[in-house]
């Protein structure tokens, strides 16, 4: 039986009247990465805020706890297993990159020697090291993100906690954050991201839940749960420039925006559909996640 690091049952929230979590239940084992995905809006982060202790839960909307301690009563033990990298950039701009380490690692209570040291690691994993001495104005985005999973990892946490990890990076530095994530992975820290890009869930998300309107509507592995709602090749057209053409066998149909999208098991049909228009038209690919989310839900992720 694997150990799990962390255990959600039946979760609700509400703002006023609005219903930000329905019934929301996961879990997620030790050393595993698990995956929120969802648009805006869908309650990633009120998620996360709950099981960080950012966000008021009532215990009788559900029951959580983290590595077995409950985040009502022992939410300061919870905070010194656990790092947060929030979705807003909250470092300190009169502190120098360094400075911003130094300041966390007291509040973390770590001897200074080690402190210093620990300090020097994370600017090295981070490949900020050069940047040491230089104020936060000077960093780019990705720098930024960068010195937050540096912050967040500086007392060796357990269990790392990443609200949108990516958000607004360019690819290569979305790469390389990824790359990051892999190693704490091998290295036995449990992970619990959210995101909106498919593409980083299914980049390195064991498992994930996609989640609609405070609902979960689905949850596995990304491929198994591509294998499992979809078929495998998509023919991407737009609606105007769609083919006239009867498809040589079964597809199935989903309009969304000015998209028109083909499903089919066997790329032949497609493949007849596409020679019915001009090269260069549409394209056919594989199916991911962004689909599976259309056919649950009726809409894009970035719609
Ligand atoms: P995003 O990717 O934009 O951060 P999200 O999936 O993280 O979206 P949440 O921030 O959890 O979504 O918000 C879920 C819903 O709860 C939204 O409709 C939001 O407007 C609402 N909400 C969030 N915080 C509050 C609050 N403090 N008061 C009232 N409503 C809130």
């Amino acid at each position: 039986m694997p150990e799990m690091a962390i255990l959600v049952e039946g979760v609700n929230k509400y703002y006023k009247n609005f219903q930000a979590l329905k019934n929301v239940s996961f879990s997620v084992q030790k050393g595993e990465c698990y995956g929120l995905l969802g648009p805006n809006g869908a309650g990633k982060t009120t998620m996360m805020k709950i099981l960080y202790g950012r966000v008021f839960h009532s215990p009788s909307q559900g029951k959580i706890s983290i590595f077995g301690l409950d985040p009502h009563k022992q939410s300061l033990e919870i905070r010194f297993l656990t790092g947060i990298v929030p979705q807003d950039d909250n470092l300190d701009y009169e502190l120098s990159v360094e400075e911003n380490l130094a300041i966390y690692s007291r509040y973390y209570g770590l001897a200074r020697k080690y402190a210093l040291s620990r300090i020097e690691e994370l600017l090295d994993f981070m490949d900020l090291s050069d940047k040491r001495k230089a104020n936060i104005r000077e960093l780019s985005g990705g720098m930024k993100r960068r010195l937050i999973i540096a912050r967040a990892l500086l007392h060796s946490p357990k269990l790392l906690i990443l609200d949108e990890p990516t958000t607004g990076l360019d690819p290569q530095v979305r790469h390389h954050i990824w790359d990051k994530l892999r190693i704490l992975l091998r290295e036995g820290v449990t992970i619990l991201l959210t995101t909106h890009y498919m593409d980083e869930a299914f980049q390195i998300a064991d498992r994930l839940m996609i989640l609609h309107e405070g609902e979960k509507i689905a949850e596995g592995k990304p491929s198994e749960l591509i294998q499992s709602h979809i078929e495998p090749y998509v023919y991407e057209i737009p609606q105007k420039k769609a083919s006239s053409c009867q498809p040589s066998g079964y597809v199935r149909i989903e309009k969304s925006g000015e998209m028109i999208r083909y499903y089919a098991h066997d790329i032949t049909v497609l493949q007849h559909l596409a020679e019915c228009v001009p090269p260069g038209t549409g394209f056919i690919r594989q199916a991911n996640l962004e689909d599976v989310f259309l056919k649950l839900t009726g809409r894009e992720l970035h719609e």
